[in-house]
Formats: structure tokens, sequence, C-alpha cells
């Protein structure tokens, strides 16, 4: 690995000032479990030369609620995500997808703010340069993508154009089925910003002077219900396939309120709008299901080799509308 200077931030204000000074040159490290990989593999074009630990800022790790929000501190762990009593009563789907990440191991490091902004997990992207070289594809600033013609089997089925790497954080899925907004700290003050909008086709909304400090739920109608489902080829340590969040309102037998999200289908999560609509104002059903799992198939242009995920997101999406009840899931059974 290069050598690089690391500092431990005491404040917000000194990570933002320094990402700022630094000009694109400073990276920030919460768990390290993405970065110090990406940074031994030398994968990115241009090295770090500076890592700002963030771990030692205070404030930042707190999981609390008031009347209308859930808050969730940038610094929190997965762990401490799954195991607590108010994310199980209030956002279950929440703590089904943080339970569905990696192993016990990394969870206990790996923080929500940093499983938001990991690096795409493309194995063109990442592969090593130590075994014969850097593959500098879009992302990267060149200027083509050998998943297209290549070994596109886990990559995109919708929503892409020139990078079709998948989003590959479970955190982004289930916080966009929940309707989750995070603030952003940056030298000229702080924004806020949905996480359904937080991803760009070739990375994310962070300028480089900004960092996640919170994320913010709104508290869902305690009846809603809510599910997570994840499609990994192997279950310990995988990550998507396909993955599906939602959240749904029925009242006397009437869908209500409804939001799902697909993941690991697009450079983004992806809210499935068409089915969403089709369902609002119906009473829930076998055939209706398979309607709106054809419907959140809206658009999809799969490439040579990942057809397949198709027929798994109608399954994942049949099967959230079916069983839009949390209880025991046997896709997402923990390590
Ligand atoms: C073997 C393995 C399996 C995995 N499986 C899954 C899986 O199934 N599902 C899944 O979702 N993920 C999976 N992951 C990814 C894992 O969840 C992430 O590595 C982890 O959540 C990153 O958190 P971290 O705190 O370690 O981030 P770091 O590694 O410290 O940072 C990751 C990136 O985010 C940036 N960053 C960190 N915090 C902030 C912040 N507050 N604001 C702005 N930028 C920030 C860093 O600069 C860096 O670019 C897996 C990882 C491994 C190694
Ligand atoms: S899919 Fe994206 S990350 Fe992967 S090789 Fe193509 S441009 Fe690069």
């Amino acid at each position: 690995m290069k050598t690089f200077a690391h500092v431990n931030a005491g404040s917000v204000d000194e990570v933002t000032n320094l990402l700022a000074q630094n000009q694109g040159k400073a990276k920030i490290n919460a768990g390290g479990t993405d970065l110090l990989g990406v940074l031994k593999h030398r994968i990115l074009p241009e090295y770090p030369e500076m890592l700002i630990n963030i771990k030692k800022i205070t404030g930042l790790n707190i999981i609390e609620a008031d009347e209308e929000w859930i808050r969730i501190g940038a610094l929190t762990t997965l762990v401490e995500i799954v195991k607590s009593p108010l994310i199980e009563k209030t956002c279950s789907l929440l703590k089904e997808a943080a339970r569905s990440v990696a192993s016990p191991q990394i969870r206990n490091i790996a923080t929500i703010g940093g499983n938001l902004c990991q690096d795409t997990r493309c194995w063109y992207y990442r592969y090593p340069d130590e075994i014969g070289g850097m593959i500098k594809c879009f992302r990267k600033g060149g200027k083509t993508c050998p998943a297209v013609a290549g070994e596109n089997q886990y990559h995109a089925i919708m929503g892409a154009k020139k990078c079709f790497a998948v989003c590959p954080s479970d955190m982004a899925v289930a916080l966009t089925a929940l309707g989750a907004v995070c603030t952003l700290a940056g030298v000229k003050g702080v924004r806020t910003i949905a996480v359904e909008e937080l991803y760009t086709p070739l990375g994310n909304v962070l300028s480089p002077d900004e960092m996640i400090t919170a994320i913010h739920i709104p508290k869902p109608a305690p009846d809603a219900k809510q599910t997570f489902f994840k499609f990994t080829l192997r279950k310990p340590i995988d990550f998507a396939i396909v993955s599906a969040a939602s959240i749904i309102t029925i009242d006397k037998g009437i869908c209500t309120d409804v939001r799902i999200v697909l993941g690991a289908v697009a450079p983004t999560p992806v809210r499935a709008l068409k089915a969403e609509e089709f369902l609002k104002g119906k009473a829930l059903s076998e055939e209706i299901a398979d309607q709106a799992a054809l419907l959140a198939m809206d658009g999809a242009k799969p490439l040579a080799k990942n057809a397949y995920k198709l027929e798994i997101a109608k399954t994942l999406v049949k099967r959230v509308v079916k069983d839009s009840v949390v209880t025991v899931n046997s896709l997402n059974d923990p390590v």
C-alpha cells in the first residue's frame, strides 16, 4: 500500500475543511471495511494523499427518535442497527437489511454512512492492479465499459447508460423504501437529500468537501407491513443478486399506501413506481401480485448474460406483495 497522511478528526467541521483543503485527494475512513480493500488493491486511478479517520467524532453514533422521525448517526454500525429495539419496533425492514450484510465481523465495524458510500463491486472496476493492471473504465474517467460485451451476469438490467455496475448497498435499498433522507455537511453548510436521490450514474451526489452525518427516517405507520428480501448465490457473506424492500399499508383489505424498491438491478436503488401505482386501491391477491411484478420490470433491458435477474426480480416483487408481513425470512438467514 502507498503511504498516506492519517488524521484523526475531532469534529465534522474539521473533516469538511480537510476535505476542501485537499481538493479530492483526501478520503474519509469510517469502519474501513470497503476503503482499505480499495486502497490495498490500488484500483483507483488516483491514490488519496490523506485518510481522515472520523470514528473519534462524538455524537455521530446514535439511534434516537422523536414524534415524527428516527435519526441514525452516520457512524452507527450495522450491528448496532440490528440490535436496536427502536429499529426492530419501528423499521424492521432496515434491521433485516442490516442483518443480511456481509458477516458478523464486518457488521461489527461497518457503519451506515460507509455502507451508503461504498464503492461499486463491479469486478472489472475492482480488478486488482497487481494482477494485470487497473482497468480504466467509464467510472474511472476512461472511455469504455468492458462489462457491456463481457462478463455481465451480475450487472444492471435497467436504468444504466454508460456504467452497468449495480448499487451494492443493501441499506440504500431499505432506506429508500422507508423514504429516508440524509444530512450532508460541507464547508458551505448543511443540506438534506433523499436517499432515493443520493446516487448518480457514476457515483453519488456528495461534493468533494461533503460527508454524511445522519440519516432520518419518517416514522412508518405502526400498521404498515415491512419486508426485505435478498437473493444471493451464497448464504453467508454475499452481495445481492437482486433484493426487494417494501412498506405496504392495508386498510380493510385494500392497499392504501405502498413503496416497493428493487436493489442490485440498476446503478441506483429503483422504485417500482408503476407497480406501486397499480397496487394502490386494490385488494392484494396472487393475480394482482403477478401483475405488479410484471409492471416492476417496466423498462428493463438485460445484457447478454443477466436476463435471469428479471425472473428473480419478478419473484421478489411478487413475494413482497404477497408476504408483506415481516416473518422469518428464509432468504435472509443470519450467518
Ligand atoms: C466481504 C464483504 C461482504 C460485503 N457484503 C455486503 C452486503 O451483502 N451488502 C452490503 O450492503 N454491503 C456489503 N459489504 C460492504 C460493507 O457493507 C461496506 O464495506 C461497509 O458498510 C462500509 O462501511 P465502513 O464504515 O467500513 O466504510 P469505509 O470503508 O470506511 O468507507 C467506505 C466509503 O465510504 C466513504 N465514507 C465513509 N463514511 C462516510 C460518511 N459518513 N460520509 C461520506 N463518505 C463516507 C469512505 O470515504 C469510502 O469511500 C461487504 C463488504 C465486504 C468486505
Ligand atoms: S460496469 Fe461500470 S464499473 Fe463496471 S466496467 Fe463498466 S463502467 Fe466500469
